[in-house]
């Protein structure tokens, strides 16, 4: 049999697509990459200056981190960054929130420090503030991987079995499409393969 491959269904955060001639093995191995493994920017660290709002500043720091953001390509994983994780321009992102009461805090309220990296969704309520009540903070955004923490989880993402293939459903949680996150699965396989290949022959 030769592989074969179908496109389903190609729309923005879905695709479905069917795959013939792959093992159940290399089929599970690209769900568990795609879910876990693929860099997906989030907030990591929130610096707050003013939160006098009715969310304490812990469950404020995490409906922060789940709000999903789109990305450029070229950030760098801060622990493989040059600046040694500290945090720079390379590997993470500021967002700056500042908002007066009586307002609702929206998710497109974040001013971002690059013009580039900014909340996939505007209208996501962050919290209600009265009068009086006020926010002011820096979001730091950068990559990580949602085998690290659930927030940088890049899709979800299952298969079914049927006419001698699988077929795989991929809802993209993040800024990606759909689309990115299977072909940067497949990359990161093709990276470890390559990686372990070169290891071996190094060996024989
Ligand atoms: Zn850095």
């Amino acid at each position: 049999m030769i592989m074969e491959v179908n496109v389903v269904k190609n729309k923005g955060k879905i695709l479905k697509v069917s795959v013939k001639d792959i093992s159940a093995g290399f089929a599970n191995a690209l769900r568990r990459v795609a879910y876990s493994e693929i860099p997906v920017m989030a907030v990591d660290y929130v610096d707050i200056t003013v939160n006098n709002s009715g969310l304490v500043d812990e469950i404020l720091a995490h409906r922060l981190a789940m709000i999903p953001l789109k990305w450029p390509n070229g950030y760098q994983l801060s622990e493989e960054c040059k600046c040694g994780g500290k945090g720079c321009s390379n590997c993470t992102a500021k967002l700056r929130l500042k908002k007066n009461g009586p307002s609702t805090v929206y998710s497109g309220d974040m001013e971002s420090d690059d013009k580039h990296v900014q909340p996939d969704d505007m209208k996501i309520p962050i919290a209600e503030l009265l009068e009086g009540q006020n926010v002011d903070l820096v979001a730091v955004a950068r990559l990580g991987i949602g085998k690290n923490h659930a927030k940088h989880q890049a899709a979800t993402i299952g298969y079914s079995k049927g006419g001698g293939g699988f077929t795989f459903n991929i809802e993209s949680t993040t800024g990606l499409s759909g689309a990115d996150v299977f072909i940067r699965a497949l990359d990161i396989i093709e990276e470890r393969a390559k990686e372990f290949a070169k290891l071996v022959r190094k060996e024989l």
